[in-house]
Parts: structure tokens; sequence; C-alpha cells
């Protein structure tokens, strides 16, 4: 295949996955149990997973994907953003969505779709990454909702989910111009009125990516790094992926957090809502055209 059919291909199986996503997200449904077979329709199509399946609930923004141990039931008043991607040969797809399955908050998931749709409406090649952050903000503003201002989207790249460029969410004054053919994932959020519009790190982290391949004294814990590089060299993982083979919990968190320090492994935090406002995400992956650009992750 063209590689612009594989990036087409993980696009298309990166938005089925959401649509599939809307099927198995229910009141007093297990947030494991969603993520695992959210990552089990991705490989039963034949493709890779990008990124652990982040689950992300109410204040909380991104990087959130369940523990092996801890579960938690869905609510109906919970604003879930479900946040994936598939792979394949090192291209990866990218593409969110926000549930609320008793509509108490859907005007705040209609601001970050509309600001999903009119971003999209203005990408062409040569458009200013500014301007699309502009009108990012000015619809979530216009919806009176807070748009995240340290959260954006980026473009996606062979081996870097993301990669070099930044797409704002407001008009940060970066004139940078994108380019036919460059392959961008949007991602407006937004935030209510008892949000600060910024989100911080939080002490969750499941998420890890191999950084270094440096060595490692401890016997254990070399063994998982090759585990991790094996089967993850260039992209994130869940800490629940390596839990069937490396099933005492204690000593597994430990190793990984002497990985962190010896500097193999980057870890990525849960990003929470600084003043713990309600958050909405949207986002697609699309690739700019001369006059306009083509979403490849259609939900
Ligand atoms: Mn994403
Ligand atoms: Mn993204």
């Amino acid at each position: 295949m063209e590689d612009r059919e594989i990036i087409e291909s993980v696009g298309k199986i990166s938005g089925d996955a959401l649509k599939y996503a809307k099927t198995v997200v229910k009141e007093g449904a297990s947030l494991k149990e969603i993520a695992d077979s959210i990552e089990r329709y991705i490989r039963s199509k034949g493709f890779d997973i990008a990124f652990p399946v982040n689950i992300s609930i109410n204040e909380q923004a991104a990087h959130y994907t369940p523990r092996y141990d801890l579960d938690y039931e869905i609510k109906a008043s919970d604003v879930i953003k479900i946040d994936l991607g598939a792979a394949k040969e090192s291209y990866f797809g990218d593409c969110a969505l926000t549930i609320n399955l008793d509509s108490s908050n859907s005007k705040l998931i209609e601001a970050t779709e509309e600001a999903l749709s009119n971003a999209i409406a203005i990408i062409k090649d040569n458009v200013a990454v500014k301007d699309i952050g502009k009108e990012i903000e000015r619809t979530i503003k216009s919806k009176g909702f807070i748009p995240i201002y340290n959260l954006g989207g980026h473009s996606v790249e062979r081996s870097a989910l993301h990669g070099d460029i930044f797409i704002p969410n407001y008009d940060n004054g970066e004139t940078y111009k994108l380019k036919e053919g460059d392959v961008i994932a949007i991602e407006p959020f937004a935030t209510d009125h008892r949000g600060a519009g910024y989100v911080n790190e939080d002490s969750y982290t499941e998420i890890y990516s191999l950084y270094d391949l440096k060595p490692v004294r401890d016997s254990y814990a070399r063994a998982l790094l090759k585990d991790i590089a094996d089967s993850y060299p260039d992209h994130p993982f869940a800490v629940r992926w390596l839990y069937d083979k490396h099933n005492d919990i204690s000593r597994l968190y430990l190793a990984i957090r002497s990985l962190v320090i010896n500097g193999n492994l980057e870890p990525h935090p849960g990003l929470i809502e600084r003043k713990r406002g309600l958050v909405a995400q949207s986002e697609a992956t699309v690739i700019v055209e001369k006059d306009s650009c083509k979403v490849i992750t259609e939900r």
C-alpha cells in the first residue's frame, strides 16, 4: 500500500472505533471493560493500537486510562472523553469525542464539536496555525465556555504521534503555515464557568513511553524494559498491558518508577482541569489539501 492509503486506513479504523465506543459506553459500564473492548475492536480489524485508549472523566482532560486493579462505573451525568488511535506500520490515527449520557452537559460538548467543524472548515494549504486557534477560541467563547489554553492539536508523523507542528486552541500569534499533505490532529478542549482554562499534571500516571535504552542495573527492571522495547518501541503503552506477563503489581510499579528515574521511560501523567471545571474534547485527524482538508477519522 502507498503511504497515503495506510494513513487513510488508520484514520478510518480510528473513526470506526469511536463509533464502536459510543455503543459500549453505558450507565454502570466498567471503565476497564470499555477500554479493553475498544482496544480489542482495533486489533480485530488487523490494526495496532497507537496509544492506550484514554477515558477521561469530568474534570480529567486527557491521559487517563484504567488501572488493572481500580475500576469505575460510568454515571449518567459523567462527561466522558474517549480518545483513541489505530496504527499500522508506525502510522497513527488520533481522534476523540465526548459522551454525556443524561445530556446535562450537552452544550459544553456542542462547543467543542462546533469548534472542531469550524476549524476543519478553514484548514487548507497555507493556513496559519494561529488562525485555526483563533477560530477554535472564538467558537468556544461564543457558546459561553472557555478553551483549554495549554492543550492543542499537532501534526501526526510516521513514528511520531505528536509531530513538530503545534495547533493552538487560541490565537497564539504563531504564523507558521500548514502545507498541502500535512497530517494534522485538531483537538479543541473546552471547560465550563468553574474551570480555569488550563490543565495541570495529576499524580495518576498509567501511560508511559519508551525514551532511552540506557543500561539498567536491576535484573527485573532490565527484563521489563526489554519487553517494553520489543512490544512498544515507538508508541505509548498502559501499565495494564504489562500485567499479563508481570503480575506482581507492586514490583511492576516499583520497576516502572526506577525506569523513569533512570531515564528509560517517559511518563504521561493525567491532565486535570486546574480549577476542576468539567472538560469536553473533540478531535479528528485531517490531511491538508490545496483548498480544503480531508477528515480521515470520520465517525
Ligand atoms: Mn487524541
Ligand atoms: Mn491528539
